[in-house]
C-alpha cells in the first residue's frame, strides 16, 4: 500500500439517527483521512429498503456536519466512484455475481445466488488493532454437520447482501483501510473470500473497540442519550464531543486529554487503538466539554449559550440592544469555568439577562434590611462602580462594625443581584451589570432607597 492514497469511508445503514457508535467509527474514520490527507467517504448502505429512509439519511448526515466530520466524497458531495448509494448500484451487484456464477464460483438456488465456500482455506488476517485473526474456511461450517456455510451474495428479492456488496464497494471505491466496529470481525474472513474470488486486493482491517456504558454492558438507551443530537440539545459543544469520541478506544501516548480537531487529526495513529472495550463516562465528557466552553473565544461562547436563553423565554434581543452584545459576551467570560454544558451554563447566567428569575428564585424573607442599609448606602456612595474599589468599601464597612462578617452582607448582595447561591466574584457581577441595574434590584427588595 506504499505510496497509494489512503481512502477510507464511513458506511452507515441509514435505518436511524446517527448513535454513539456511529459517530465514533465515523470520527475515527476521519481521523484516519485527515492524519494521512487522504479521502473520506460516506456510502449509504440502504439496501434494507423496509427500514431505511432518506429522513435518517439526512439526519446521519447532519449528525457528521455537527461533529465536524466533512467527506471528500459520497452521497451529497459527489466524486468519482459513486454513485454511492448501495440502492443506486443494483446492476453492478448483478454483474459481479454474474461472474461468480460463469467462473463456478457460485450457484444459484431459485432467485438466489449464493458463494461457494470450499473446505481447508486459510482466511486469517492480522487486523490493525486486534492483531492476528486466524480463521479457516472449515470454522464456518455449519454446527453439528460437515457441510460448508455458503454464502448467499444476492438474496431472492434480487438485493444484494451485506457482506458481498461490501466487498465490491469497497474494492470500486478503491478503499485502503476498512475501518469499523467490532461487531464486523466475524464477518471479514467471509468478505476477504469474496475479495479472493474476484482476484481483488484485500484492504487493511481495522476494527474498533466497543463502547460500554459505565456499568460495563453494551451502549445502550438505558445508559442515557445514545444519539450524537441528543447531546447536542442538551448544550454539549460539537467541539467537546468530537473530543470526547476520539477518546473513545484511542489516546495521543502523553496525558494530553484536550485537543482541537486538527490536532487529534495530526496525533491520531490506527496503531495506537486499543482493543480494550472503552467506557462512556458521562465525568469524562462533562470535564471536557467544560474545557471546551473555558476556552472558547467570547463571541463564539455567547453564540452557543444565546439560543438557550431564547428557548428559555429571556429577552436576550433587548438587552443586547439596550447594552451591546459585548456585555453578554463579557458576562459570560466571567462566567467560564462554571456549567458543565452550554445549557447549563445558560441557567447559571440568567440574571445577566434579566431580573425576571432573580425574583422567582429569591424573595428575601427573613432578611434584616435595616441592618443592610447602611452598606448598600456606602457603595453607592462610591464614586465610581468598580469591582476592587466596591470590594475595599465593602471590606472598610465590615470591620468598623464589631463582629460583623463579610458574608454576612456579600450574601444578600448576591441574592438580590443573582438569585443564586454561587456566582463568580460578586463585586465583579455587579461592576458587570452596573450601577443602574444593581441599585434596581437592591431597591426592588427594600435594600436601599
Ligand atoms: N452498513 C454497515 C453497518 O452499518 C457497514 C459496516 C462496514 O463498515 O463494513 O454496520
Amino acid at each position: 500500500m506504499i505510496n497509494s492514497e489512503v481512502r477510507v469511508r464511513f458506511a452507515p445503514s441509514p435505518t436511524g439517527a446517527l448513535h454513539i457508535g456511529g459517530g465514533h467509527t465515523a470520527l475515527f474514520n476521519w481521523l484516519w483521512a485527515r492524519h494521512n490527507h487522504g479521502k473520506f467517504i460516506l456510502r449509504i448502505e440502504d439496501t434494507d429498503l423496509e427500514r431505511s429512509t432518506k429522513e435518517y439519511e439526512q439526519t446521519i448526515m447532519s449528525g457528521m456536519e455537527w461533529l465536524g466530520l466533512d467527506w471528500d466524497e459520497g452521497v451529497g458531495a459527489g466524486g468519482d466512484y459513486g454513485p454511492y448509494r448501495q440502492s443506486e448500484r443494483l446492476e453492478i451487484y448483478r454483474d459481479y455475481a454474474e461472474k461468480l456464477l460463469a467462473s463456478g464460483q457460485a450457484y444459484r438456488d431459485g432467485e438466489a445466488i449464493i458463494f461457494k465456500v470450499l473446505p481447508g482455506q486459510d482466511i486469517s488476517f492480522k487486523d490493525i488493532v486486534y492483531g492476528q485473526i486466524d480463521v479457516m474456511s472449515d470454522g464456518l461450517r455449519e454446527k453439528d454437520s460437515d457441510k460448508l456455510k455458503d454464502i448467499v451474495i444476492i438474496n431472492s428479492d434480487g438485493m444484494p447482501t451485506y457482506n458481498y456488496a461490501v466487498v465490491i464497494d469497497d474494492h470500486l471505491m478503491k478503499i485502503t483501510h476498512v475501518i469499523r466496529g467490532e461487531d464486523h470481525i466475524s464477518n471479514t474472513p467471509k468478505q476477504i473470500l469474496i475479495y479472493r474470488a474476484l482476484g481483488w486486493e484485500v484492504p487493511e482491517f481495522a476494527h474498533l473497540p466497543m463502547i460500554l456504558g459505565k456499568d460495563r454492558k453494551k451502549l445502550s438507551k438505558r445508559h442515557g442519550a445514545t444519539s450524537v443530537y441528543e447531546y447536542r440539545d442538551m448544550g454539549y459543544m460539537p467541539d467537546s464531543m468530537f473530543n470526547f469520541l476520539a477518546l473513545l478506544g484511542w489516546s495521543a501516548g502523553d496525558d494530553k486529554e484536550i485537543f482541537t480537531r486538527p490536532e487529534a487529526a495530526e496525533l491520531f495513529e490506527l496503531s495506537r487503538v486499543t482493543r480494550k472495550a472503552a467506557v462512556f463516562d458521562m465525568d469524562k465528557l462533562n470535564y471536557i466539554n467544560q474545557e471546551h466552553l473555558k476556552a472558547l473565544d467570547p463571541a463564539v461562547r455567547l453564540s452557543m449559550i444565546k439560543p438557550f436563553w431564547i428557548e428559555a423565554g429571556l429577552p436576550v434581543e433587548e438587552v443586547e440592544k439596550e447594552r451591546g452584545e459585548n456585555y453578554l459576551a463579557q458576562a459570560l467570560t466571567l462566567m467560564a469555568g462554571r456549567g458543565k454544558t452550554a445549557k447549563e451554563m445558560s441557567e447559571f447566567a440568567d440574571y445577566f439577562v434579566s431580573f425576571e428569575p432573580v425574583k422567582k428564585r429569591w424573595n428575601a424573607e427573613g432578611l434584616d434590611k435595616e441592618k443592610l442599609k447602611p452598606f448598600f448606602e456606602k457603595l453607592f456612595a462610591l464614586p465610581t462602580w468598580k469591582h476592587e474599589e466596591l470590594e475595599q468599601a465593602a471590606r472598610d464597612f465590615v470591620s468598623s462594625i464589631e463582629g460583623a462578617k463579610m458574608k454576612d452582607y456579600a450574601m444578600p448582595l448576591r441574592f438580590a443581584l443573582t438569585g443564586m447561591k454561587v456566582s463568580p466574584g460578586i463585586f465583579e457581577v455587579a461592576e458587570l451589570m452596573g450601577r443602574e441595574e444593581c441599585k434596581k434590584r437592591l431597591s426592588f427588595y427594600g435594600l436601599i432607597a
